[in-house]
């Protein structure tokens, strides 16, 4: 079946989908995504999503193209056009194409932005062999720019740094700023101490995860304690537990940092249990 994606207004076979070579997202990655997830054919925090986007936009000086009626309307005739039961919506919305390239924005009057989104399928989504083993990661530098609570394109120093995990045998990186985890490439990073969970608090230095607000809620809901605050490396090492939350991997634990096995170097009880509650809560709030 030829994957059908939205570009501009029009529902397209993915072949016949085109984008300017002027546009600024391609350019200079002037633009911003989300991916919002999808279980048994519903969206996942669709509203959370929708409220990043409008942030993220606003930071940027672009319109908002949509409003969120019709912003849901395209994530769900997507689905159901690509008959995903499984998978995720990514969307993206850049600056547009203005023409010739130039470091200053472009007049909106002129310069509509450019709205894409496409699905994925993923069947081994929530049956996930990586969340049974649990990922190993190990520490860099986070050497990305200042505004990383913008959910911006730029995903370079990311996808740079996922490589180098594989590279050194292990699934994913952390990234460290001044000593403190900052954030996964891809999700939040968490530890769990004593029965305590802590991560970093919201600023500029990481993105506002949308699964990351569901799961701190259902964790104080279960009467789990949460502390919101800088951890270090040492710290994240000689941790109980560790675990990652992003709206593709939902709560998935970390049992190894630099080469180092947390407890027994296996999912543990809280993380396994949070990734329950998530996974319960989300589908019976999916809409
Ligand atoms: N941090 C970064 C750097 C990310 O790229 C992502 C997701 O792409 C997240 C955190 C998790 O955010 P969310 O839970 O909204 O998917």
């Amino acid at each position: 079946m030829t994957r059908i994606v939205y570009v501009n207004g029009d529902y397209l076979p993915e072949t016949e989908a085109k984008v300017s070579i002027f546009d600024r997202g391609f350019l200079m990655a002037d633009g911003v995504y989300e991916v919002t997830t999808v279980i048994d054919g519903k969206l996942i925090d669709f509203d959370g999503h929708f409220t990043r986007l409008e942030r993220s936009l606003n930071e940027l000086d672009i319109a908002n193209p949509m409003d969120r009626d019709a912003w849901l309307d395209v994530h769900r005739e997507l689905v159901a056009q690509n008959g995903i039961e499984l998978g995720m919506v990514y969307l993206q919305v850049t600056r547009g194409a203005p023409g010739d390239r130039d470091f200053i924005f472009p007049d909106p009057e002129t310069t509509t932005p450019t709205v894409v989104l496409f699905t994925q399928s993923n069947a081994a989504l929530v049956e996930s062999p990586k969340a049974k083993k649990g990922i190993k990661v190990v520490t860099i530098d986070d050497l990305r720019w200042g505004r990383r609570d913008i959910k911006t394109v730029q995903l370079l120093y990311p996808s740079m740094g996922k490589m180098m995990a594989l590279k050194q045998g292990a699934d994913d990186a952390w990234m460290v700023q001044d000593g403190a985890i900052t954030e996964g490439t891809s999700n939040n990073a968490y530890i769990i101490k004593d029965g305590k969970i802590v991560t970093r608090a919201l600023s500029n230095d990481i993105l506002h995860g949308i699964t990351r607000a569901a799961v701190l809620r259902f964790a104080r809901e279960a009467q789990m304690q949460v502390e919101e605050r800088n951890f270090t490396v040492e710290e994240a090492k000689s941790a109980d537990e560790a675990f990652v939350t992003s709206a593709s991997t939902f709560v998935m634990p970390v049992v190894a940092i630099d080469g180092a096995d947390l407890g027994s170097g296996t999912p543990g009880p809280l993380a396994t249990r949070l990734r329950e509650i998530y996974l319960e809560e989300s589908r019976k709030a999916a809409i």
